[in-house]
């Protein structure tokens, strides 16, 4: 039983990634630690539970990466990929670290393995949990527990208790015994975006994000970080951006994981609700561009749209969880989804009339493109001709939004008044506004999480200490 009326050195809220780093990081430098995790037992760990991978600079090949990754090779991916929209010091800093996180997580119980193949491309760039987020969180809270951290599970926060830029307690609200106050010396916040706050998110998107499915943890709605907005702490980032990869729009509204994404686009066309191409499917390599799918859907008519392939690739791509739906031609294809047979067929017609021959291979940037067609194909482009012919049905799938806390070089919280905050750090995707001003590249989620949560926690104890 944890004494809640006792002070402790660093409160951590959140029970993800992010948080399991800064409080072990805070308990290895000598704090007192409470981990306050709004989810139950059972479905702890927030979006981490659903992760894969992580992407950190390193050297030379390991026994799980086939090749060097450079600092500045990441820093040029970042750049690209965020369109400049970064924290330039606070992103090469985490790049800088995180050559040493991959170490840390392993010191800290954590597995690896070798990359899956497939369209993925990662195996040089992107190191892998054996057993997945799952199994990687369970190692960081067993290690926690084993070395004294003390944690709740089922205890939302509803409110914090701030004065002048330092935070002094923490109010816990739980199922059962009512709201405690909980006292600290310094404050980790860890809790998420706002990504499964529907009625948020309708702030920037409006209606249409009723049709949004979000992917992770329906406990991430964005309480703590709104708290502490609205309590002086600095804003970074723009709300309206977000991680949103196209999901099966059979997939559940929350919580339907890695298993629902669809990694089939550069193998076939995308068609919105009127049979219509809007977007280059073949534009560059899946990890760098599956995650802007889910705000291309999201820009389309009723947040819906069409994969449409041939047979020729059905074995191309990861098994789906959901089918594809099946049919002889390219009009019954139509037919099963309500679309317009005519346009359709058409739309499929005018790809096809335009591919040009090249040399197929979907690791590269190849030569297989279109000609005349707007929007092109510009890689990848291959007919769609063989029966039968397949569709999956896709939504946006909302992973999790950038709008956060500004934090400097130690994770520490700016105020509004641009003075680091007294005793408040954040980590994770509450602060990930800070580096991801938009766009993403698979497995930066984690690097953030962890370098800044390794950071925070090593930092909030020594505030403590002080
Ligand atoms: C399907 C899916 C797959 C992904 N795959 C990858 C991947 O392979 N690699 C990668 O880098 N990233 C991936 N991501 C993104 C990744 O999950 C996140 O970037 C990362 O897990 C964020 O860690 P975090 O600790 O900040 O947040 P989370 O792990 O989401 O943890 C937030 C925690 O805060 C708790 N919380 C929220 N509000 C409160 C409150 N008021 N009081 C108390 N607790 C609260 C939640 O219960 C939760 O435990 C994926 C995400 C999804 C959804």
């Amino acid at each position: 039983m944890v004494d809640l009326n006792r002070k402790f050195d660093v409160l951590v809220i959140g029970g993800g990634n992010a948080a399991l780093c800064a409080a072990i990081s805070a308990r290895r430098s000598g704090a007192s630690v409470l981990v306050l995790e709004g989810a139950p037992k059972f479905y702890r760990g927030g979006n981490t539970r659903h992760t894969r991978n992580m992407r950190c600079a390193h050297d030379a090949a390991t026994d799980i990466l086939t090749g060097p990754y450079t600092e500045q090779e990441f820093w040029d991916d970042l750049l690209w990929l965020t369109g400049g929209q970064t924290d330039e010091e606070l992103a090469k800093h985490m790049i800088r670290e995180s050559k040493d996180i991959l170490g840390w997580v392993v010191e800290q119980g954590v597995r690896w393995q070798p990359s899956l193949g497939g369209t993925l491309s990662l195996g040089r760039t992107n190191s892998f949990f054996l057993g997945g987020g799952r199994a990687m969180l369970n190692a960081l809270y067993l290690t926690a527990e084993q070395i004294g951290v003390e944690v709740v599970y089922d205890a939302e926060v509803t409110d914090l208790t701030i004065k002048s830029g330092m935070f002094l307690s923490a109010t816990l609200k739980r199922p059962i015994g009512g709201a405690t106050e909980i006292r600290a010396s310094a404050l980790v916040a860890a809790a998420g975006g706002f990504e499964a706050n529907i009625e948020w998110l309708k702030q920037y998107w409006g209606e249409a994000a009723d049709n949004f499915l979000i992917r992770g943890t329906p406990y991430n709605r964005g309480a703590i970080l709104k708290m502490l907005l609205d309590k002086g702490v600095q804003e970074v980032g723009d709300p309206a951006q977000c991680h949103a990869v196209a999901i099966d729009a059979r997939a559940p509204k929350f919580d339907g994981g890695i298993i629902t994404r669809h990694d089939s686009v550069i193998f076939g066309i995308v068609v919105n609700k009127f049979a219509e191409r809007f977007y280059d499917e073949g534009e560059d390599i899946w990890p760098k561009r599956y995650a802007i799918w889910g705000r291309l859907v999201a820009a389309q008519p009723d947040q819906v749209a069409y994969i449409i392939f041939d047979c020729s690739v059905l074995t191309s791509f990861m098994p789906t969880l959901f089918p594809p739906i099946k049919a002889d031609s390219i009009a019954e294809l139509a037919g099963k989804f309500e679309l317009n047979p005519t346009v359709l067929e058409k739309t499929v017609a005018d790809f096809n009339a335009a591919v040009r021959p090249g040399t197929f291979d979907h690791t590269i940037l190849d030569d297989c493109r279109t000609e005349g067609l707007t929007p092109p194909k510009t890689h990848w482009a291959r007919k769609i001709e063989t029966p039968p012919y397949y569709a999956y049905p896709v939504r946006p799938g909302i992973t999790f939004t950038y709008l956060g806390t500004r934090v400097n070089k130690q994770a520490r919280m700016v105020m509004k008044d641009g003075k680091p905050s007294a005793n408040m750090f954040a980590a994770g995707e509450i602060m990930a506004g800070n580096v991801l001003g938009k766009g993403y590249a698979a497995g930066i989620g984690m690097t953030i999480g962890s370098v800044f949560g390794r950071i925070a926690g090593r930092e909030a104890a020594q505030n403590a200490r002080n």
